[in-house]
């Protein structure tokens, strides 16, 4: 390899249809790019801003659903069983005073079934069990015992409980019992007398019944909570549940929670008093039960929630994304073909006009010289007609491909098929360029296989590809000077190879001989001249037989270029019928997969 020809990176830099096309990428991409990078920030936090949101509103919801079901549960212990003790309202008891502030509380509170009154010594109510009832609220007070009535059953299923557990010296009592067949919550406040507390004198307390606490008292709570949650726009609804000490669950408002995904969870114990108090109450390690508020937004988690809520506009993005580099790429490809194709027409009028005025200024030499009659010898003078007559098929070669190329870009080339042998056709265009030959001192190397099979071809068509792969030989041998030429038969085809020893073409330059105008750049406008027309029309023609044409180079080593003509299926050789258009495809020759193969499955437009 040549090392002072540049890489192909340097190449490429200086390729203008290339500079413009990355420059033009940079110019539309980089601010999309800038675009869709705020765009999906936007989105990221969008979501972070939801999942904020949701985590917030659960946290709230679980913390001041627990505040306020333990503030509830504690407030008949302050109202109803202190205060009346701190406001020395029980010696003596003042049942006037006892009786408004019992009416209040129990319609304050309405988990309380009973609240009870009793005291072993007290002027007028010794021994006597006295209870407010939910029946109390609706009478009238009357007497000195007001809306209570007496219960002796009551006193019996307490008033012994209440003295066995006094021995524990606690004020606070609490305890689950089984009143009337059903559960009930039982909470005293106790009061003592001598200086260690010995004896249980007087009792305050109240009674809840436990299947109603369940039933109806919390979830009330939990809806009157709900009723209250602003419930998140465009997202699933925020859900409560309680659970009981056992987790058994008591309220739910959305789906089982089998499939609940929860979100935060509060734990706080079932008594009727401040839980800061739970040490001085007894006896609440056996009965203690721990309930729990738990929220959820069903079966998913915040972080999935807030995904699929963009999800959408997420994929909408990305293929908009996806849209925009495919149509910036699209539209830079083509930008850049465009300006490869301007830059290649300004070469071919350059070439084109060089190649028009050197075999012009010899002939006009050469022919002033013998019109002037100096060339006495005979073998110098036939010498000089053969130069004019070399040149002047050059320039008709010039020309027509030229013409025939625009004929063949406005569609407008029509081939005229008829039998043709391939050998002979070839022997002929040979013979016509003997002189060229000669005069190069080339040494043409020809076999054509006998018996070979006519082929439908247009014969001035095919005349003109052969002797373009010849005059390309010729131009690019460089130094050497065999050419073989071989007609020959390779399965359902008539092939016509031209080999030459020349320079050569890369792997990369072969894909883009056949493209129009294109000429491999050769390094500072050296190099044979040319248009770059004459392997686009090679290509155009063989198309329009339903063939190909296929080269094997290697730089250095020369090239061979073969032309592959169908062989019409049972001799059907027509005289005058149309041939296929180029890109149509011949039946049975699909096995064209040589990197070097062209034709039948494009356009030529296209290989531009
Ligand atoms: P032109 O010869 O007028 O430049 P062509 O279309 O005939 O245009 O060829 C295109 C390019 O292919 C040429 O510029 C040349 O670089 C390369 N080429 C064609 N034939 C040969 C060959 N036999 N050996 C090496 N290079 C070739």
């Amino acid at each position: 390899m040549d090392s002072t020809r540049p890489s192909s990176f340097s190449h490429l830099l200086h390729d203008r249809g290339v500079r413009f096309a990355v420059g033009l990428a940079v110019v539309v991409a980089i601010p999309v790019a800038v675009l869709f990078y705020f765009q999906f920030k936007s989105l990221d936090d969008i979501e972070e801003t939801s999942s904020v949101v949701l985590r917030q509103l659960s946290r709230d919801t679980a913390d001041s659903l627990t505040r306020e079901i333990e503030e509830s549960l504690k407030r008949p212990h302050i109202d109803l069983l202190l205060r009346p003790g701190q406001q020395a309202r029980l010696n003596p008891p003042d049942f006037g005073w006892l009786d408004a502030v019992f009416g209040e509380g129990m319609a304050a509170s309405e988990f309380i079934e009973e609240l009870w009154y009793w005291s072993e010594n007290a002027d007028g109510y010794e021994d006597r069990f006295l209870v407010f009832d939910r029946a109390s609220l609706q009478t009238q007070p009357s007497g000195d015992d007001g809306r209570f009535h007496e219960s002796p059953t009551r006193h019996q299923q307490i008033v012994p409980k209440a003295r066995a557990l006094g021995a524990e010296r606690r004020a606070i009592v609490a305890f689950p019992a089984e009143i009337d067949g059903r559960k009930k919550y039982v909470q005293l406040q106790l009061g003592f007398e001598g200086p260690n507390r010995e004896r249980v004198t007087r009792l305050l307390g109240f009674m809840v019944d436990a299947d109603e606490l369940h039933t109806q008292y919390f979830p009330g709570v939990i809806e009157r909570r709900l009723a209250n949650v602003q419930q998140p726009i465009g997202f699933p609804p925020l859900d409560l549940y309680l659970t009981d000490g056992a987790g058994a669950p008591i309220t739910m408002s959305g789906q089982p929670p089998a499939s609940t995904v929860f979100v935060d969870e509060r734990t706080f114990p079932l008594v009727f008093f401040d839980r800061e108090l739970l040490e001085y109450a007894a006896p609440y390690e056996q009965s203690r039960e721990t309930w729990r508020v738990r929220t959820s937004y069903g079966a998913q988690t915040i972080s999935e929630i807030v995904t699929a809520n963009t999800r959408p506009q997420m994929a909408l993005m990305i293929v908009m994304a996806l849209g925009m580099a495919g149509g910036v790429f699209f539209v830079a490809s083509a930008a850049a073909r465009e300006v490869r194709v301007a830059e290649l027409k300004s070469n071919f009028v350059a070439s084109v006009s060089h190649d028009l005025k050197t075999p012009l200024a010899l002939i006009q030499l050469f022919a002033e010289t013998l019109e002037l009659g100096r060339v006495r010898n005979p073998d110098r003078a036939q010498e000089y007609y053969r130069i004019i007559n070399t040149e002047a098929r050059k320039l008709t070669r010039l020309i027509e491909n030229i013409l025939d190329f625009s004929r063949m870009e406005a569609g407008l080339r029509p081939y005229r098929p008829a039998p043709v042998d391939i050998g002979a056709l070839t022997q002929q265009v040979l013979a016509d360029m003997e002189s060229q030959l000669n005069q190069g001192q080339f040494a043409v190397h020809t076999h054509v296989d006998p018996d070979l099979p006519p082929v439908n071809v247009d014969e001035d068509a095919v005349e003109q590809a052969i002797e373009n792969l010849l005059a390309n030989a010729m131009k690019y041998s460089g130094e050497a000077r065999d050419i073989d030429v071989h007609v020959g038969r390779a399965n359902s085809h008539v092939c016509v190879s031209v080999k030459d020893r020349g320079i050569g073409i890369s792997r990369r330059e072969q894909k883009r001989i056949f493209r129009k105008f294109y000429r491999v750049d050769r390094g500072l406008g050296g190099g044979p001249q040319g248009c770059g027309l004459g392997l686009a029309i090679v290509d155009h023609t063989m198309r329009g037989h339903g063939g190909f044409v296929r080269v094997d180079s290697e730089p250095e080593h020369g090239s061979t270029f073969t032309l592959h003509f169908p062989i019409p299926a049972g001799g059907d050789l027509n005289a005058g019928g149309a041939l296929r258009t180029p890109g149509a495809s011949a039946e049975g020759d699909r096995h064209e997969t040589h990197p070097g193969d062209r034709g039948r499955t494009a356009d030529v437009a296209r290989s531009a």
